[in-house]
């Protein structure tokens, strides 16, 4: 019986190789594991206020609460902020449809503005005009590892007397001249959902802020309402949406490497871009002031359905962020009040391309060249979009 070969060439490029991230770490992961079972301690504790404490620090903050996901403490932190029925809520709608979704949990009305055609993030321009009496709060959203102008959204909604928060569940560590995500906002929330830039081994996300009493008020809030220190004082209706001790400590381990991974990540972007400039694959632009940790490489190419067949008949897994715009799904449809053509025409064109910090040259190139030929084969060629 003969064995089939693998050579590089041949091997499938992954879309993100969170095995290859663990290897890395395995001694420190295994350690925590068996840390976590002697410990007894599984829900809250020392491990999740080490952690805690980190994540302020690195997201320079006051104070971080660990929860149970992403989309939780977007709710909650809404919720703390007073945001419930009555109140506008404005967003953009090229996002993660958690970020809706926790609009209208915490009782809210969305409304969904268009993005930038060269960064697909909301433009403060766009942010101010849909600011009207009834709007409670503006969630920007840092999609595809870069913030959108926080420092010109933050001077906006004073201005405005709205809330700011920020949605940094895809950039763990992102900046804006220098400063970072989470630390822009009145609150700012995380998820560590595996495929994040820090990922749990499960569910976990965090709110971060500077305001000490928003902060009680979100931990409080994610603990049955329980009021700090006491067991069975309960002073408002909340939820249970903890962060477990486990993914505390899993965490803690792979913060240490945030740092590396993100930059491993700019590295590969700017290969593909150096082999992607000039082409009609056109990589979502990263403006001058920020610098994106690169959740996803995504570019915007002619006849995108066709081209991800060709790739993936090639061994090449892609995805698509997002392919219907959070006002056009069904869920939502009922707060779509005007065409978003940006978001709409976008949405058939993104492409998320392989991107691991793990990943070597070799497989950057492969990639680009799969691309580059499954452009070159015949397609029409559409409109080019507008450059920066
Ligand atoms: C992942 C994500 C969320 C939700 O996080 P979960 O931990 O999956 O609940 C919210 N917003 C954005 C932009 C995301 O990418």
């Amino acid at each position: 019986m003969t064995v089939p070969v693998q050579t590089a060439l041949t091997e499938d490029v992954p879309f993100l190789d969170i095995a290859g991230m663990h290897a890395e770490l395995a001694a420190e992961l295994d350690a925590a594991w068996r840390e976590t079972l002697v410990s007894g301690s599984f829900v809250g504790g020392s491990a999740l206020e080490r952690f805690e404490h980190g994540w302020a620090a690195y997201c320079q903050v006051a104070h971080a609460v660990g929860v149970a996901n992403g989309t939780d403490a977007l709710v909650l932190a809404l919720r703390a902020l007073g945001v419930g029925p009555g109140d506008e809520v404005v967003l953009p709608a090229n996002t993660f449809v958690a970020t809706a979704e926790a609009v209208v949990l915490a009782g809210a009305t969305p409304r969904f503005i268009d993005v930038d055609p060269r960064t697909l993030l909301v433009t403060v321009k766009d942010v101010e005009a849909a600011i009207g009496p009834r709007t409670a709060a503006v969630v920007a959203v840092h999609l595809y590892g870069q913030m959108p102008d926080l420092p010109a959204l933050r001077a906006a909604t004073s201005r405005a007397g709205v809330a700011l928060v920020e949605d940094a569940a895809q950039a763990h560590g992102a900046t804006w001249s220098g400063r970072r995500a989470g630390s822009f906002g009145d609150v700012a929330c995380f998820s560590f959902y595996p495929g994040k830039n820090l990922g749990a081994l499960g569910d976990g996300g965090a709110v971060v802020t500077d305001d000490a009493m928003l902060a009680a008020r979100i931990r409080s809030m994610a603990d049955h309402g329980r009021r700090i220190g006491e067991k069975y004082v309960h002073d408002v209706v909340g939820t249970n949406s903890r962060l477990d001790a486990l993914q505390a400590r899993l965490l803690s381990v792979k913060l240490r490497r945030l740092d590396d991974w993100n930059e491993a990540r700019r590295h590969v972007v700017r290969r593909y871009a150096a082999r992607l400039a000039g082409t009609p694959a056109q990589l979502v632009r990263t403006a001058t002031e920020a610098e994106s940790v690169h959740h996803l490489a995504v570019v915007q190419v002619p006849s995108r359905d066709a081209v991800q067949q060709r790739l993936l008949e090639r061994g090449i897994a892609t995805g698509i962020h997002y392919p219907v715009p959070c006002h056009r799904q069904l869920a939502f449809e009922r707060w779509w009040r005007e065409p978003l053509p940006v978001a709409e025409a976008a949405a058939g064109h993104l492409l998320s391309l392989p991107l691991s910090p793990t990943m070597t040259d070799a497989q950057v190139e492969r990639v680009s060249d799969a691309l580059l030929s499954s452009l070159d084969t015949g397609l029409p060629h559409q409109r080019a979009l507008p450059s920066a």
